[in-house]
């Protein structure tokens, strides 16, 4: 192993005290990670490709900055020169940001949004920007324009989605840190089957200012880490809140990551754990279970009280979603109309179109099948005489969902649920069948729908297949401090149990496509 690879498996947290210390300097960590991601990234027909674009002048730039910074004595903030990446769906002055689509290929933002504007503020490079299912609607990153992502620990298996560019990259060690985005479980799900941490904090609780909206009313930007404490670090860094985001609340963000401390010394003593009924059992994959069964025994163990609760309306949460989140889609996606920015395709024997004929030429050869599919059904489920049948009741759906939260968490602190029903699948399995790409988000949705916060937390590996397995721990609105300190609870009980954190197999020789590479 080079010196370069041993910095990239450091967590965040070492990698900032290594810099506080001045046993590396930025240049060097944010040159190690550039280095592994034109090792292992490869492209789209092999490598982990977990990059759509990668910014290697920008993130040394801001690197030389950073060090320049700690050198007079005056470091933005602890994480000031720990580079992290950032999901295609963020937009970021001077760097393209496509949202994995080809309707926006080749734009460059002229505005930050806030979250990027905080990772540079607090000083960390940003080495570029990751892959994901086009416009955030997928759980396998397959859809992405630009070629899938593959799962660091098989690359025949898909990451998850949306977000599976920047679980791959944290996971892969391309990155230490990423930011994603989760609208019914992009953060969550790839954090899964990838063995990463993800997530989604409080509806309201990180700025959606210059995030490319799928879904107003759900998406929410979150942390994907490889322990609950890196986690924690990124939260408080870019949440709290936001003047131009008008969704975003207006109160300081709890102690995150003195919550992550307080949970890795290990004690839960007082801890309320409800299990939630309707997400478990028929459906969900052997070993997923008996990871979930297993972290239970170690929340008990450390002297957490585990109770099973049910949340009976959460069995309608998908069929909700998928009204919801299309008509919002449809909505939002709208915009994207061939004369602002992005794309324009001239339909072909049209000698003087219209504005109308431009708009359906461009939208037909920029919006791929899954971007359509769900325009349509927006479009279908707002339209009149339709309205009251589906996204009313859908509406009142979401209502009974947040009453189930209320009632759980009336009777326990969190609510536990392996965060998604199987491993990671392979590649093209679920591709054709829309339906059995949704049921992968029956269990992060019903957070989504209610605003209320959750993470993931790998669980370790299923007996079957060998895949990473998550757990998830949700809580009520505002109080994103108990998934930390749950989190990293768990964490450190698993990691004893393991001797440290999972860690992926070698990534096959061979990717490496730089000049001088041995192939
Ligand atoms: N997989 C879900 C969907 O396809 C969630 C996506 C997301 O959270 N962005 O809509």
């Amino acid at each position: 192993m080079s010196a370069g690879q041993d910095w990239t498996t450091r967590t965040a947290a070492e990698l900032a005290d290594a810099l506080a210390a001045g046993e590396v300097t930025s240049v060097e960590l944010t040159q190690a990670h550039l280095d592994r991601i034109a090792a292992v990234d490869g492209s789209a027909i092999e490598g982990v490709h977990a990059f759509l674009h990668v910014d290697a002048e920008g993130a040394l730039a801001a690197a030389r900055a950073s060090d320049e910074r700690r050198a007079a004595g005056s470091p933005a903030t602890f994480l000031d020169g720990v580079p992290i990446a950032v999901k295609d769906v963020l937009t970021t002055e001077g760097m393209p940001t496509t949202c994995g689509s080809r309707i926006l290929e080749g734009w460059v933002p002229p505005y930050d949004a806030t979250v990027v504007a905080r990772l540079r503020a607090a000083g960390l490079p940003i080495l570029g920007k990751t892959n994901m299912d086009e416009f955030a609607m997928g759980s396998s990153t397959e859809h992405s324009a630009y070629g899938p992502t593959r799962n660091p620990w098989d690359l025949e298996r898909v990451p998850g989605g949306s977000g599976g560019g920047s679980a791959a990259a944290v996971a892969a060690y391309e990155a230490p840190l990423a930011l994603g985005t989760d609208t019914g479980g992009s953060i969550r799900q790839p954090g899964a089957v990838t063995g990463t941490v993800g997530v989604k904090p409080t509806y309201g609780g990180v700025s959606r200012y210059g995030l490319v909206a799928m879904a107003n009313s759900l998406d929410q930007v979150g942390p994907v880490t490889r322990t609950v404490l890196d986690a924690a670090l990124l939260h408080e860094l870019v949440g709290g809140h936001d003047p131009r985001d008008s969704t975003s609340v207006d109160q300081p963000l709890p102690d995150l990551v003195g919550a992550a401390r307080k949970g890795a010394t290990g004690d839960l003593s007082g801890l309320r754990v409800g299990v939630v009924t309707e997400l478990q059992g028929e459906g969900y994959q052997a070993g997923v279970q008996a990871r979930f069964t297993e972290s239970l025994d170690l929340l008990v163990a450390a002297g957490a009280e585990v109770v099973e609760v049910s949340c009976p309306q959460f069995v309608h949460a998908l069929a909700a979603y998928y009204v919801l989140m299309p008509s919002e889609a449809s909505s939002n996606l709208a915009k994207f109309d061939a004369m602002r920015y992005g794309l324009r395709v001239l339909p072909e024997g049209v000698p003087d179109p219209s504005a109308e004929e431009v708009m359906r030429a461009t939208r037909d050869a920029g919006f791929g099948d899954e971007v359509k599919r769900r325009i349509i059904l927006g479009t279908y489920a707002l339209s009149s005489g339709y309205y009251d049948a589906y996204y009313g009741q859908a509406q009142k759906v979401r209502t009974l969902i947040s009453r189930d939260f209320e009632a759980a968490f009336a009777q326990v602190d969190v609510l536990v649920s392996p965060t998604s029903p199987t491993t990671a699948f392979r590649l093209g399995e679920k591709l054709d069948d829309p339906l059995a790409m949704y049921l992968n988000d029956l269990a992060t949705i019903p957070a989504n729908l209610a605003g209320v916060p959750g993470i993931s937390v790998p669980a370790g590996l299923a007996e079957e297949d060998g895949l990473p397995v998550g757990f998830q721990v949700l809580a009520p609105a505002l109080a994103d401090d108990r998934l930390y300190r749950v989190g990293a609870a768990l964490e450190a009980a698993l990691h004893a149990r393991w001797g440290g954190p999972l860690t992926p197999p070698e990534l096959p020789a061979g990717l490496d496509r730089r000049e001088g590479a041995s192939a």
